[in-house]
């Protein structure tokens, strides 16, 4: 096992990932930008190493500097928690030249999965069903014309290298194509540095269903049921649960059957999920992620794994040590991303935060880095707070879901509690009767 594992990130993910390693015994480094300083994953960790200026690009992103924090400290791995650098090849193929073990796939597989073009395709050939689209990139307004036609309007015009719900353009008619597509293609070379974009068919109703999987070095892959991330703002997710609301334990276990499947073949190594959109009783793939991901919580509630830790022992070499019949799901969880942000207008909200007072009691969990006087710096994601709440039923968790929101205190700056409390109001939430446009739609409608 490793000695000392340095954390790559910031935040919420930091301390999530700091806490797994001191459970199992390892020492951690934390890295930070100037603005973190006083952040509580730098408090906590055993060592921290200042690695540059509040941007990204020049901190979080700056790869020498991280690399130069490993080997002062003698880490022995690194885990490079969610955004930032997780999904770079180039980072995990360069912590392995300097013997370091990225926590993490290979550097072949996320870049695999890295080009969502590619994605697809190997997706395909893995024998996993995808959404209609096109077969490859788009390269001019004709093969963009054709594909449309064959698979129907409305269309989405994706970015190869998309991520975080951005890069993507729908158009409706013939007479939008053209438009769609030019300013999808500037838009994707401005945010990602690669304008390559293709057409998948725009769903009306889909529900965002996605799988985790993990596995070892052996040839083992399990997956842990799924989560349903279906209310969303912006192609990002607000809320996710586990189990789906919808989904039939036979439809749970052929299509994790069809992944484990999948991955099995491919080899995969570590926390992976294959995302779904589900329409009319059949699974469409768009895309894979190469990491933990946010509301990874709900998984490890339901079905009491702790994933951060299992990415750590499969990483080392450790085998999974478990098979698929040893997986049981219990209960229901639900999480909600609590940003820094106003409830209603989504303006974001930095500063500090003069009171905290996180909930308790049976059946809540906070992944949050926030403490009382800590100042949310305005350079970084406006995630502050994930709020999981886990019960017997699906009733019993969104109670206990809004007793702990009812509870919780984060004052000095607008966040966007008021808007769980009143998602869980509401009658369609409760019956989990919503898709992936269903957030957006109501909201416009009470405007
Ligand atoms: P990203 O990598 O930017 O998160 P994804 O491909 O995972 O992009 O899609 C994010 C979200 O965008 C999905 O959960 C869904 O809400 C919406 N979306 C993506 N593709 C489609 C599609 N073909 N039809 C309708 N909605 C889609």
């Amino acid at each position: 096992m490793f000695e000392k594992v340095l954390i790559a990130n910031r935040g919420e993910i930091a301390l999530r990932i700091h806490r797994a390693c001191h459970d199992m015994g390892i020492r951690t480094v934390a890295v930070h930008s100037t603005a973190d300083a006083d952040a509580m994953h730098v408090r906590l960790a055993d060592e921290a190493v200042c690695i540059g200026p509040p941007p990204a690009s020049e901190s979080y992103l700056n790869i020498p500097a991280i690399i130069s924090a490993a080997e002062i400290t003698g880490a022995d791995a690194i885990h490079p928690g969610y955004g930032f650098l997780s999904e770079r090849a180039r980072f995990a193929d360069i912590v392995a030249e300097h013997g370091i073990t990225f926590i993490g796939p290979t550097a072949e597989h996320i870049r695999l999965m890295g080009d969502k073009i590619a994605a697809k395709d190997a997706a395909k050939r893995l024998g996993i069903p995808v959404v209609p689209g096109s077969d490859g990139p788009i390269s001019n307004d004709e093969e963009a014309r054709r594909v449309a036609k064959e698979i129907g309007f409305p269309v989405l015009i994706k970015a190869a290298a998309g991520g975080g719900g951005r890069g993507m353009k729908v158009a409706n008619s013939a007479e939008q194509l053209a438009e769609a597509l030019s300013t999808a293609r500037s838009e994707a070379g401005a945010s990602f540095g690669s304008d390559v974009v293709y057409i998948e068919r725009y769903l009306a109703t889909p529900r965002h269903i996605e799988v985790q999987v993990l596995g070892d070095m052996y040839g083992n892959v399990v997956h842990l049921g799924e989560r349903e991330c279906s209310l969303q703002r912006r192609h990002q997710k607000v809320l996710e649960e586990s189990p789906s609301p919808v989904l039939t334990a036979k439809e749970r276990e052929e299509i994790g059957g069809v992944v484990v499947k999948a991955m099995t073949t491919l080899k995969y190594l570590g926390a992976g999920t294959v995302e779904f959109l589900y329409e009319n009783g059949s699974f469409n793939f768009i895309e894979m992620n190469t990491r933990i991901q946010v509301e990874h919580p709900v998984t490890e509630l339901v079905t009491g794994i702790d994933l951060v830790r299992e990415q750590i022992r499969v990483a080392a070499g450790e085998p999974l040590g478990y098979t698929q019949k040893d997986i049981a799901f219990k209960g229901h969880a639900i999480e909600c991303r609590i940003n820094a942000e106003n409830s209603v207008t989504f303006a974001p909200s930095p500063g500090r935060v003069t009171s905290y007072h996180p909930p308790g009691g049976p059946g809540v969990r906070v992944d949050s880095a926030l403490y009382s006087g800590y100042v949310v710096p305005p350079y970084y994601d406006s995630l502050i707070a994930k709020l999981i709440a886990h019960g017997a039923t699906r009733e019993e968790c969104m109670r206990r879901l809004d007793r702990a929101l009812e509870e919780y205190v984060i004052g000095g700056i607008d966040t966007t509690i008021d808007l769980h409390r009143s998602l869980l109001k509401d009658p369609d939430i409760k019956k989990g009767a919503y898709d992936v446009h269903w957030l957006e739609r109501t909201m416009a409608a009470r405007r």
